[in-house]
């Protein structure tokens, strides 16, 4: 439903606030649409209007061919620009197009949604959408979720060093998906067309440096705070069960099954374990629990094989609240960890902290900097308590698109 009103919203069918809710306004809206693309306009969202609101969704159009068509009458007619098709037909020879041809066409929009609860089913179909657009986008799956979900990754970039940005270890810190989809977006804009980044050309960037982004390390999780799982399903049920004390399913942080996945790394998981048993946290929970052992749950296994085939030089772990850079590992971290830590700073607005004793091991950046003695971050993205309403995402995307850039600009330099 967010997503309908989102769709009818950002082409201009006024739908109202996105709040879920299939009101008069929105009703209005789809009649609009229906008229517009010739559907039966009774207001109903069925099959064939879902089917027809789709390229919009996804941000693009399959087209067949036909006679008389050239990239600039497609370009008119989908309300699109000829180097936007260019960019997405890079095989083709406009001057040369073949009737029965098939021809991807983006549409003006952004691919990305920004300003609804995201879903793991709405990362895939944004991922579609940036694979159609931008053929040089690689993607691929680092392994598999408790509920056997593929957890995507983006390749973008041919360079020679290589850095690894991550979000949502922890289930309700979602909005940082949203954050790492839009800088693939904008990575593949300003390589498709000669665009910079917070200062930066990026074709030259990624000449140089290729982004490894695992959006969503977390999808279990992030679906049951988002509502990907219903709460008539068995996995809700479950989750429900272990919950204590918080707010369900908005202050789920763990994996589908209760495990903190940022606690489950083995860098002084021990030290983990003793601290989080004294607080109370030893069983399967909402948040904390450590799991039974380290790297005992399918997401961090995923994201530590990962990382062992591809020598990042510098990591982003993208978490929410606080508006902090956490850049320290007992003294693993490289001489150079501070300053780089210290210029994200001056970028985003955010402060440089030393991670609190009770929360400073068996994290992800943690197991990083342990393991490979070279920068590793958490970012502690936003303000409030979690779950981050989609409303901050302007702001957080203002303040992080510096530290995402430079984290490629500065592991080159
Ligand atoms: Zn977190």
């Amino acid at each position: 439903m967010e997503l309908l009103q989102s769709v009818l919203n950002r082409m201009g069918f006024n739908s109202g606030t996105v709040d879920g809710i299939f009101g008069d306004r929105t009703v209005s809206a789809v009649i609009r649409f229906q008229n517009a693309v010739g559907l039966t306009a009774d207001g109903i969202v069925g099959e064939r209007t879902w089917n027809a609101l789709m390229p919009y969704i996804l941000g693009y159009f399959t087209v067949t061919v036909r006679q008389g068509d050239t990239f600039w009458r497609l370009a008119q007619q989908y309300h699109t620009s000829v180097t936007a098709i260019e960019a997405a037909n890079p095989g083709v020879d406009p001057q040369n197009l073949q009737v029965g041809q098939r021809l991807t066409i983006p549409t003006a929009d952004p691919v990305v949604i920004t300003n609804i609860s995201y879903s793991y089913e709405i990362l895939q179909l944004n991922l579609k959408g940036l694979l159609a657009r931008y053929p040089f986008l690689k993607s691929g799956s680092v392994g598999n979720s408790v509920l056997g979900r593929p957890i995507p990754f983006l390749q973008i970039g041919s360079g020679g060093v290589s850095v690894g940005y991550n979000g949502a270890h922890h289930a309700n810190e979602w909005i940082t998906v949203p954050v790492l989809m839009r800088f693939a977006e904008q990575l593949c804009r300003g390589k498709a067309f000669g665009q910079s980044l917070a200062g930066y050309d990026v074709r030259r960037l990624l000449e140089k440096v290729t982004f490894w982004i695992v959006p969503m390390v977390n999808p279990d999780g992030v679906d049951l705070v988002t509502g990907g799982i219903k709460p008539d399903s068995a996995p809700y049920r479950a989750a429900q069960a272990m919950n204590t004390g918080l707010p369900f399913p908005s202050g789920w942080k763990a994996n589908i099954r209760g495990v903190d996945l940022n606690l489950n790394y083995p860098a002084n998981w021990e030290e983990a374990k003793r601290i989080k048993y004294e607080q109370g946290y030893t069983r399967p929970g909402p948040r904390d629990f450590v799991g039974e052992y380290p790297l005992s749950e399918p997401e961090s296994v995923a994201m530590a094989e990962f990382t062992k085939q591809h020598d990042f030089r510098l990591i982003l772990a993208y978490h929410t609240q606080g508006e902090l850079i956490y850049w320290k590992y007992l003294n693993y971290e490289p001489e150079n960890s501070l300053a780089i830590a210290r210029q994200f700073a001056e970028v985003s607005g955010y402060a440089v902290e030393e991670t609190p004793y009770g929360s400073g091991f068996a994290g992800y950046k943690d197991w990083f900097i342990q393991e490979y003695n070279r920068p590793g971050y958490t970012i502690e993205a936003g303000l409030g308590s979690n779950p981050l309403p989609i409303s901050q995402f302007p702001d957080i995307w203002r303040d992080n698109v510096g530290i995402l850039v430079l984290g490629g600009v500065l592991s080159v330099s």
